[in-house]
Formats: structure tokens, sequence, C-alpha cells
């Protein structure tokens, strides 16, 4: 059996004239001109409790783009309910038609939606057409096709048989539910998180953060229109901890897909753990959280080259990347060169409105993040252990706009060395050249996470070294390249330690979380 083959979908230009860029301007505008009135899904059904929760821009917070339902206790068991009523159909459904329904959903993003998921997620969640399209378009569309075709290949790992009998192995879905909790920071994951287990045959409640439900109804209209069945992904506003009360007492909780914060992951992880005698399976549990991604240098590196990837992997999608480089470890030979291509390349990095398409730079997601990473920025200009070598200006007016920050630290234990921040701040340490083992063991040692890092060498010992003394210090290890921008089929992503549960996002690994192999062995 084989499903299409698949193939990345092509990341258009939007450069002036083309059609794509027409489009893409007329849904901006169609949805800035009404205010939208979003629902819940639940069981197939819309539900709007009446509770309503404003959505803005987070790059003009005083916009009212519409308002979503939130829902209760009684929302959750209604999509738990609705979620146990759809499975037997959906887990006997067969795999040819599941594939179907999602091939489907991502020929729709390709064609006729991808001008309205690309605009809600520039307006929901502050990214430019650009960043639009490699997420919430290209990435949301490989995922979709490249995890149909996984399936299948993971279908045909099958045991040897030997004279007399007939070995074999059945992928059957989880038996239970599986809870999706997904980011604001990538409109794909969040579509990804509810379907993949939902194509491997389970059904699926969907709890997404509060500053992606603008799009997240995108995902939900595209997903019904390919011909989802009620209750196969319930789509439910409801708070964290309420609805991981219902979810994580429930019997039938089988799995949870989450994207989101190392300190959520963890907390979720141990009220699975007190509640295990509760439930007939052990969950399965996947998670994709933190990151304090590195840039090491060799001496021999490219100062140019590193300087690029150091303000693509740093700034591009507002630093809002659980991937995007937050520390750099430069050798003293380099580091005077590399500033200075830093400070003339930041001069044509512009910041502003999403649909401006000569900004680089759009908003952090809303106030609470901004706050934070403007804490860090103050602390640090009053520091005498880190000094502001780029940017370093905020202004909440109009949105949440943080200049791309670079720091440069004395002291590489320094907080913005060790912790996450989640915004265009990279900070640098500068190392002595010859030291540059030393300078590993310091990249190694200063973090808890392991998501993705880079180093940048021309020497071949030197990128061996840090491939081995780096062993499990990144679960996407990029040589001369930034530590971003993972494409799906061709770098499966993820990350151990404090990171995540490093289960390969669009991979036939992921795809064998949401199974229950069973081997039967028949004898004639
Ligand atoms: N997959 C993305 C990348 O490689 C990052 C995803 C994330 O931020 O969670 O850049």
């Amino acid at each position: 059996f084989k499903t299409p083959k698949p193939t990345n979908e092509p990341v258009l230009s939007y450069a002036p004239g083309t059609p794509e860029r027409a489009a893409l301007q007329k849904e901006l505008k169609e949805l800035k001109s009404k205010e939208a009135d979003i629902p819940m899904y639940i069981g197939g059904e819309e539900v709007r409790t009446g509770k309503k929760i404003r959505i803005s821009p987070p790059h003009d917070h005083k916009h009212t783009l519409g308002y979503f339902h939130e829902g209760d206790a009684s929302h959750v068991e209604q999509a738990v309910n609705a979620a146990l009523g759809a499975k037997k159909a959906w887990a006997e459904m067969s795999w040819e038609h599941r594939a179907s329904i999602f091939l489907k959903a991502a020929d729709l993003l390709a064609g006729p939606y991808r001008a309205r998921i690309n605009a809600a997620t520039m307006l929901g969640q502050s990214k430019n057409a650009f960043q639009a399209e490699i997420d919430a378009a290209c990435e949301f569309i490989d995922f979709l096709k490249f995890n149909a075709a996984f399936m299948v290949e993971l279908f045909h790992q099958q045991p040897e048989s030997a004279p007399g009998m007939w070995n074999r192995m059945d992928y059957r879905p989880l038996e239970g539910f599986v809870f999706a909790i997904t980011p604001f920071n990538f409109t794909s994951i969040a579509g990804n998180l509810p379907a993949s287990p939902a194509l491997m045959g389970n059904t699926v409640i969907w709890k997404p953060a509060y500053t992606q439900v603008y799009s997240a109804q995108v995902i939900m209209e595209v997903f019904k229109e390919a011909g989802l069945p009620d209750g196969v992904i319930n789509l439910i506003y409801v708070d964290g901890p309420v609805a991981g009360d219902v979810i994580f007492n429930h019997k039938d909780f089988a799995g949870l897909h989450f994207t989101g914060s190392t300190g959520v992951f963890q907390q979720l992880w141990k009220t699975i753990g007190q509640n295990i005698t509760k439930y007939r399976t052990y969950p399965r549990i996947v998670g994709e959280t933190g990151g304090k991604d590195f840039i090491i240098a060799h001496k021999s590196a490219n100062a140019k080259e590193l300087a690029t990837a150091i303000i693509r992997g740093a700034f591009e999608f507002q630093g809002q990347k659980c991937s995007a480089a937050s520390r750099a470890y430069i050798p003293d030979n380099l580091w005077p060169e590399v500033q200075k291509y830093i400070l003339e390349d930041l001069k044509n990095v512009k910041m502003g409105d999403v649909e401006d398409f000569g900004n680089f730079v759009n908003a952090v997601i809303d106030e609470r993040s901004f706050n934070k990473i403007t804490k860090y920025i103050d602390e640090a200009k009053k520091s005498p252990l880190v000094e502001v070598v780029a940017g370093g200006n905020y202004d909440n007016s109009k949105g949440w706009f943080i200049e791309p920050t670079v720091l440069l630290a004395k002291d590489p234990m320094y907080a913005t060395m060790c912790e996450e921040l989640f915004g265009p701040v990279l900070t640098v340490y500068v190392y002595q050249a010859e030291r540059y083992e030393e300078a590993l063991e310091l990249v190694d040692s200063t973090s808890p996470y392991a998501l993705t890092g880079a180093i940048f060498s021309k020497d071949r010992y030197a990128i061996e070294l840090a491939m081995s003394k780096l062993m499990h210090a990144a679960g996407n290890f990029y040589i001369n390249d930034k530590p971003t921008g993972a494409v799906v089929g061709q770098q499966p992503f993820g990350g151990a330690r404090a990171s995540g549960t490093n289960d390969k996002a669009g991979s036939i690994l992921n795809l064998i979380r949401w199974v229950q192999p069973r081997t039967i062995k028949e004898t004639f």
C-alpha cells in the first residue's frame, strides 16, 4: 500500500504583483472588517457559552479581531463523551479513509484556505506573510501529507514468519482518548498535535493556547470541510487546570500530545503519575517543551556566515521558536568581525506591523510575554555582568514590540545565558579561541534543555569534537547552519532533557506513540 508520495509544499514568494499577495491582502482586509464570534466545536456542534474572551492582534492590541466563547468543566466532560462516542466508528474506519480526510485537508490548505489560514495567523499571532506561509501553510500541509505516508511505512513494520505460521502486527489505536494541548507559536504544530493521533485512529480533545484560537478555528473548519466525522477532534477553550481536572481523572485518558512550557509539562506528568492507577492503560506522554538553543563557533568559522545565522536563528519569528538561538559562544579571534556584521545587518532589520511586507520582526505574543522579556532587558542594562551590544529598546504603545537585542555576557552563567526568554534576545559569550573544548563543556552544562544547537567550523576535527562532547545537548544538531527551520520529512524535530520526550514531530517515531501494536501469531 502507498499514499501519494509526499513532497514539501513550495513556499510562495508573496512578491509584489503575485496572485498570492493579492489573495492574502483581500483576506486580511476581510478578517479585519468584522468581529469574529468563535465557538468551541464539541461532537461536531458549535458551542457558544456567552462567556466571551476578546482577541486582539499582538501588534495592534487596541483592535478587536473578535471573541471566543470560553467553556467550563461541563464542556470538557461533553468533549470527553463526544470523543468516546465517536471512537468506535473512527477506529474501525479503514486507514485509507482516515488518510484521505487529512490529505484532503492538506489540499484545502494549499488551495482555497491558504490565504485565510495565513491571514488569521498573521493577525492573531503577529507573524508577517513569510512567517505565516512557512508555518501555517507549508509546514502544516507537510505534516498532514508526510504523516499519511509515515503511517503506511509504520504498518509495513512486520515481523518474520517461520514454517507453519504467519506472524504479524496490527497497529491498533489507543484504548481511550487523546488530549492535545497546543502552543501559540506555530499554527502547524497546533494543527498537527490533534491531527496525528486522529490519523492513527484515535479521537481527540484539543485545547489550543488562548492566543492561537483565531487560527485554530480555521484549522477546525478545514478539518470539517475535509470530511472529519463529528467528535473525532473536539476543540475546547477552557482554562488549563479546569480541563486537566476532568481529563486526568478520567479512566479513558490514554495519551497527552503537548507542546508548551517545561514547567506545565512537568506538572501534568506529575498529575498523570498521581492518577496512574485510575487509568485503563498507561497513557502515552509526548511533549515538546522549552529550549535554550545554542550556536557555538570554532575559531575556523566564517564570521559573515555566523553573523547571518545568529540574526536569522535568533530573531526570525521574533525569537518565539522553541528552536530559536538564544546563546552564542564565539571565539575571541572572530568576535570583533562577527559583531561588526551583526550591527551592520541589524540596521536593515525592520520591525512593525505584519501587513508591511518589509518588516522582518513583528510583535511578541502578549503582554505577559512582553513584560517577562523586557524585565530581562532592563536587568541587563543595569548589570555589570552584561552589556547591551544591539537593540534593547521596546515599545508597547500600539503592540508588544521588542527590538532584536544582542547582549554580551562577561559571565557565562549570566541569567540570559541559562534561562528561556522566548523572545528576540540573544546573549553572546566570547571565549578564548584556544579553549574550545572548555567552551563545549560550558555549552553542555549551562542549561537543562537539549532541543537544538549549531556548530560553525571549517575544521572537521572541531566538528567531530563538538558532536561527541555535545552528544546529548541537542535533539536537532546543525553543522554550519542556524539551529532553526526544521523541514518535515527532512529534519525530524524534537529534543530531550528538559526539552521534551523527543518523539520527533513529523516522523514515524511520533506516530508510533499513538498506537498499541498487537503481535499476532497464527499457526497453520
Ligand atoms: N520546528 C521549528 C523549527 O525547527 C520550531 C518549532 C517550535 O518552535 O516548537 O524551527
